[in-house]
């Protein structure tokens, strides 16, 4: 039987020099791949009490909403800057290589909902920790993070402290 990790290929040298991406598309290009992605996610909630699944774009998507759908609650996207139609609430961060600005309905997230934050990778960790800024304006409750990978040599973890983390693979 495979293991998650079998799945994974590291790209180096991209989008940069001296990055070693991770590449999802082979989980999800093999079957087994991607229901051992999605089950390990949804083992991860298994006694979370929660309302919806607030993921980023796109990677984010393409875990959060088969998750959100096998266990029955809603999706709330994380959108980049100008992609969202209605009425948005925005939140400027730094990228492992970059900077960006993504956005979330204002009126997707109501005070006390309970959200869980699902995405593929935490590098640096600013991502999300913009993803939690916006849903805590909204009134909204992050009550744990999901991640198929993690780079625990960047640290990100720690702009997440105080929060319910885990990762299903761990690359230092
Ligand atoms: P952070 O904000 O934690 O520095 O970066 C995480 C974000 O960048 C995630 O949304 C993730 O999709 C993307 N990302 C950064 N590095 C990689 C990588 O090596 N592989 C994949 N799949 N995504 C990455």
């Amino acid at each position: 039987m495979k293991k998650l990790e079998d799945y994974v290929t590291s790209i180096p040298d991209f989008p940069e020099e001296g990055i070693i991406f991770r590449d999802v598309t082979t989980i999800l290009e093999d079957p087994d791949g991607l229901s051992i992605a999605v089950d390990g996610i949804r083992e991860m909630l298994k006694g979370v009490e929660y309302d919806s699944v607030v993921g980023p774009e796109s990677r984010g998507f393409i875990f959060g909403v088969p998750v959100a759908y096998a266990e029955h609650k809603s999706f709330i996207p994380v959108r980049k800057k100008g992609k969202l139609p209605r009425e948005v609430l925005s939140a400027d961060y730094e990228l492992e290589y970059g900077t960006a600005t993504i956005e979330i309905h204002k009126d997707s997230i109501k005070p006390g909902q309970k959200v869980v934050i699902i995405d593929d990778l935490i590098a640096t960790g600013g991502t999300i920790e913009a993803i939690i800024k916006l849903v805590e304006e909204l009134g909204g409750e992050v009550v744990k993070i999901c991640f198929i990978m993690e780079l625990a040599g960047l640290n990100g973890r720690d702009k997440l402290a105080g929060y319910d983390v885990e990762a299903m693979i761990t690359y230092e």
